[in-house]
């Protein structure tokens, strides 16, 4: 069954006979387009995807076949808006995704009813395809490029933004794309910081540096995260370092179809709270990637998801002491019937580097 055949389905059951897309990853994973300004309309006789002027061309080489294109000089949603005019059926929209302005729009300009849904789309995005999981293999192994060639170059002297920086320029050149997301670099007691900006702080002997970044490969991210030590490793830093790369391989043993997010969680979870560091990992295991360098499911205490194969997500436990320093160390995972498969191949061991 195709992407909209898929969603078809569910509208059925949710007894909707219009569903409005607006969330342009959603756009994407449905049509193939990949501009960032478009909106689509789905309906049981077909499905629709409204753009302006600037993507003409770009649409009609992109968008799958079976979907009308529409070109409007207005913007996508004032198009969609004209073509429900008379409509009288139950129109679905992207709670998530629509800003209540548009959605004052719609309720003054239409007879029909809006019913809001959450996730309909977001849930098919869930579990990957061959040609995803491939972009995201693909998106993964140039990360590993990437750590492979600036984990080389760290010595003391150079500054958290030198670094940052370099690793952007490498992901650049070798996908064409901008990075997955802001890099993070961050350095000696900075590391504390699980999602740390940058900054201009000048690395020195005995610092963690903590490095968490991606690729995108034909729109799909990766999202990888390795520690290193510039010189030697103090005690405490390969205590908490082997803490952390346990609980990484720990939870990573038990990724498998059937269970659920939150059982993976509590694997990290329940190891580095028996090590007593269980204050100091506040957030969530891992998430789902794909469009989104965050989506559906998580590795998290809430998340009850059930496994499935397809689904990729990523296995991201830390240890974050402030006024001392971080440890991460996040791969990349695919479920699979029975276990799963690790996309991430950087060194995991601790790397003393640039002395
Ligand atoms: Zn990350
Ligand atoms: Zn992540």
């Amino acid at each position: 069954m195709s992407r909209l055949d898929n969603l078809y389905e569910d509208l059925k059951t949710r007894q909707i006979d219009r569903f409005l897309v607006s969330n342009i990853s959603n756009v994407r994973y449905l049509s193939g387009f990949s501009g960032s300004t478009a909106a689509m309309l789905v309906g049981t006789d077909g499905a629709t995807l409204v753009t302006d002027f600037r993507y003409r061309e770009q649409a009609e080489g992109e968008v799958y076949r079976g979907i009308k294109v529409e070109i409007d000089t207005r913007d996508a949603l004032t198009a969609i808006i004209d073509m429900l005019t008379d409509f009288e059926g139950k129109i679905g929209f992207e709670s998530a995704s629509l800003t209540y302005a548009v959605f004052e729009k719609l309720q003054n300009s239409l007879k029909a009813s809006l019913v809001p849904v959450e996730a309909a789309v977001e849930l098919l995005r869930q579990v990957k395809d061959e040609s995803e999981l491939a972009s995201i293999a693909r998106a993964v192994d140039i990360s590993d490029e990437v750590f492979a060639e600036v984990v080389g170059e760290i010595k003391p002297g150079l500054t958290e933004v030198d670094i940052a920086a370099r690793i952007d320029f490498l992901l650049r050149k070798k996908s064409s794309q901008i990075p997955a997301f802001e890099t993070i670099v961050a350095s000696g007691e900075h590391s504390s910081l699980p999602h740390a900006k940058p900054t201009t702080r000048v690395i020195r002997e005995g610092d963690l540096v903590k490095m968490d970044f991606g690729a995108i490969w034909d729109g799909y991210c990766a999202d990888i995260t390795r520690t290193v030590v510039v010189g030697k490793a103090s005690q405490r830093v390969r205590e908490i370092y082997d803490i952390v790369l346990a609980a990484n391989e720990k939870a990573i043993s038990g990724v498998r179809a059937g269970v659920k997010g939150s059982d993976v969680d509590a694997i990290a979870r329940g190891y580095i709270t028996e090590k007593g560091f269980g204050e100091e990992f506040g957030h969530g295991l891992g998430h789902g990637v794909g469009l989104e360098i965050h989506e559906g499911p998580r590795f998290s205490r809430k998340d009850d998801t059930l496994l499935r194969p397809g689904m990729v997500a990523t296995v991201e436990p830390g240890i974050y002491v402030p006024g001392w320093g971080g440890v991460r160390i996040e791969d990349i995972v695919v479920v699979e019937d029975g276990g799963c498969k690790v996309l991430t191949s950087s060194e995991k061991a601790l790397m003393e580097v640039g002395m």
